[in-house]
């Protein structure tokens, strides 16, 4: 059944939100699309294929749904809030490539739900902005069979996602989105698109996941990652000293290392002694976190 996305009709949805008296909640994120475009150009983004099953975390009242609906082959959607049960019941009943998942995303086995696909599997969402980290980190680091992640998110943490070297935004969370994924910005969106507006511009990242073979090879990503937040931790210190201040504090995940033996590491790897761990590539990093180990 391939049915029109209809909840973005004028009036539509603010007429279904009065009629099931559902107020948004704060605590979830929420942030309901009034912007057909907007789900139009998250489709598009996504390069969604009538085979494809999509993860969407996140339906709200079905918004972005209706389009994944028309769009893939099946669509299985997690939300937390149960207040929207009854509502997506309605908004989705049109479509029978639909499965509604009542639960909180950080706590489902995510694999699970992947099995059985026939095609690609794609997560595509309009993400709850206070968990956006954790879920994508999350979908990563699990390794998943998921060929693509594209999600509406804060501006701001776009920007840093897909950050090079050298630049202010770039830190941690580039290095941990570009280890696992290639992140590309597919589209601003202004506050103006939403109910509520959020008070910041948001933007639509898509992530084409590397397969492992393909990613920077590492001995021990989990050291590299050491390392990195290490070396984060006090962006304005040289890498030396943020990693020695690590091995000093003893947090758990610090660092084990004296002054000389990462100047040491620094030079075989040819590089200068006093640079900083925003200069490091992730290549770089790479050779860096090996050299330490051995
Ligand atoms: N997809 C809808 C749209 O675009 O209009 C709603 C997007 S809204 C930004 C985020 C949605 O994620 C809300 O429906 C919220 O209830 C849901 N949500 C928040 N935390 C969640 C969690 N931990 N697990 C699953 N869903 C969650």
């Amino acid at each position: 059944m391939k049915t029109e996305p209809w909840l973005l009709e004028p009036h539509r949805t603010k007429e279904i939100l009065q009629r099931y008296g559902i107020r948004m909640q704060k605590k979830y994120g929420q942030n309901f699309l009034t912007d057909a475009r907007v789900p139009e150009k998250i489709v598009r983004a996504a390069q969604i294929t009538g085979t494809d099953l999509i993860i969407e975390i996140g339906p709200g009242i079905g918004t972005l749904t209706q389009y994944l609906c028309q769009a893939a082959g099946r669509v299985k959607a997690i939300e937390i809030d149960r207040h929207l049960l009854p509502v997506l019941e309605e908004t989705l009943r049109d479509w029978d490539n639909v499965e509604v998942i009542s639960g909180d995303v950080m706590k489902m086995d995510l694999r699970r739900l992947t099995d059985g696909a026939g095609g690609a599997v794609r997560v595509v969402a309009n993400l709850p902005y206070y968990i956006t980290t954790p879920i994508l980190m999350k979908l990563l680091e699990e390794d998943l069979p998921i060929q693509s992640i594209t999600v509406m998110i804060q501006k701001e943490v776009a920007d840093r996602m897909q950050a090079k070297a050298g630049t202010p935004d770039y830190g941690a969370l580039s290095l941990a989105v570009q280890y696992y994924a290639e992140p590309e910005i597919a589209a601003i969106v202004p506050p103006n698109c939403f109910v509520p507006r959020p008070n910041v511009d948001s933007a639509v990242i898509h992530l084409s996941r590397r397969a492992p073979e393909a990613r920077v090879q590492v001995e021990d990503p989990g050291h590299m990652f050491r390392v990195i937040k290490a070396a984060f931790a006090q962006r304005r210190k040289t890498l030396v000293n943020a990693v020695r201040n690590a091995a000093e504090l003893r947090r758990k995940d610090g660092m084990p290392y004296t002054r000389e033996q990462v100047e040491q590491a620094l030079e075989t790897c040819g590089l200068p002694p006093n640079i900083r761990g925003e200069a490091l590539s992730l290549e770089e990093f790479a050779r860096l976190s090996d050299r330490l180990k051995s």
